[in-house]
């Protein structure tokens, strides 16, 4: 397949690197990027890795528009032996395609895109940074770049991968949040868009976020969108609760985006033997549990932090601190697990690390 084969131009200029300690989360970007094109004659061509740049657009671009876009967040780690390790990658583009097919964007070839992002990785492997809790994000995502003002799929596209050093997500020990329940906006309801990494479920997030902000929380806990009764998801973060020894999680409804966290923390506590249910959780039922002295723990889980335990819930007037606004046992033990796994110190007995090859040719 001559058309795949992915064409490397190196930048003239490095850039200067951020030192680990000054590592912010998403504001230094990597040398390099990928690209590659769609169109409807040529369908995905041209994968290359060539130096980050900034895009020039046609104004009427759909993506401008519409939000015809797709995204995704995966991170990169260096373990002690100097070796990159990606986790799961395979399902984040198993999961991009997923969106895709929601968005009406035409699906890629995901051996391609994760070859690419090997070879992004490659080129730019000395931005991966070497602290303890620091990775590379990356973030592959597609936008429609067809000039039209019509309202209907784009017959072009982009497809792009920039890649990002950050700092440890927890610099003083995982830290539990304050989370207020929102109980007006909705993040996505059954049949629209909840369950695709698409741009316009965030900025139509953010008013919430801001109310939340304003009551002291860092984040907030979405119910269903038709009842207002049911848990989905804890900022863009998928939840979990510890009730009676037993770990519950919202079951994926239609609305609640499937995270790969999410999945690998049901297949961890499988494999402990913990009894892990996916159903539909009300949230009077935490609080009704928490007032039974039976809530536990409840964290809410994704890629940026992997756990995020919460501390407390606010739900209008009423408030409830949970297991003393401290990290539970199951949360912190998750927690060393999983990004003992991603970092290539604890053993992964489910083959979900993914070695990058640095080869030394290429830089
Ligand atoms: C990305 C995301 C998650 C977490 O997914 P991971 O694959 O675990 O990173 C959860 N909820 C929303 C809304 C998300 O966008």
């Amino acid at each position: 397949m001559t058309n795949s084969t992915i064409e490397v131009t190196l930048t003239e200029e490095r850039k200067q690197k951020p030192q680990d300690h000054e590592l912010q989360f998403g504001k230094a970007f990597t040398d390099h990027m990928f690209i590659m094109d769609y169109s409807t004659e040529k369908g995905w061509h041209d994968p290359r890795v060539v130096p980050y740049q900034p895009l020039t657009l046609d104004p009427a671009c759909m993506v401008f528009h519409y939000g015809q876009t797709v995204f995704e967040g995966l991170k990169a780690y260096r373990t002690e032996d100097n070796r990159i390790l990606l986790f799961r990658p395979g399902k984040n583009f198993a999961r991009l395609n997923q969106s895709n097919d929601r968005m009406c964007i035409p699906q890629f070839d995901e051996g391609l895109a994760l070859e690419g992002l090997k070879k992004l990785i490659e080129v730019d492997k000395e931005w991966v940074p070497k602290s303890a809790g620091t990775s590379l994000y990356i973030r592959p995502f597609i936008i429609a770049t067809e000039p039209f003002l019509g309202v209907n799929p784009s017959g072009r596209y982009k497809f792009i991968i920039i890649a990002s050093p950050v700092g440890a997500y927890y610099k003083e020990g995982i830290n539990p949040v304050k989370i207020a329940v929102e109980d007006e906006y909705v993040r996505a309801v059954k049949g629209g868009t909840g369950t695709a990494k698409t741009g316009g479920n965030y900025s139509s997030s953010l008013k919430a976020q801001e109310i939340a902000h304003k009551l002291g929380c860092s984040q907030v806990l979405w119910l269903d969108g038709v009842e207002r009764k049911y848990v989905e998801e804890v900022g863009a973060m998928n939840v979990f609760f510890k009730i009676n020894g037993e770990v519950v999680t919202p079951i994926l409804n239609g609305s609640i985006l499937p995270g790969i966290t999410r999945a690998s923390i049901i297949e961890l506590l499988k494999h402990w033997e913990i009894p892990v249910s996916e159903r539909r959780v009300e949230m009077e039922e935490v609080f009704k549990a928490h007032a039974d002295g039976k809530l536990e723990e409840a964290f809410g889980t994704g890629t940026a932090a992997v756990i995020s335990p919460i501390g407390e819930f606010v739900w209008g007037d009423r408030k409830i601190v949970l297991n003393e606004g401290k990290t539970g046992e199951l949360s912190q033990k998750l927690y060393d697990t999983l990004t003992g796994i991603q970092n290539g110190i604890v053993e992964d007995p489910f083959d979900w690390v993914v070695e990058v090859e640095a080869h030394n040719t290429l830089v």
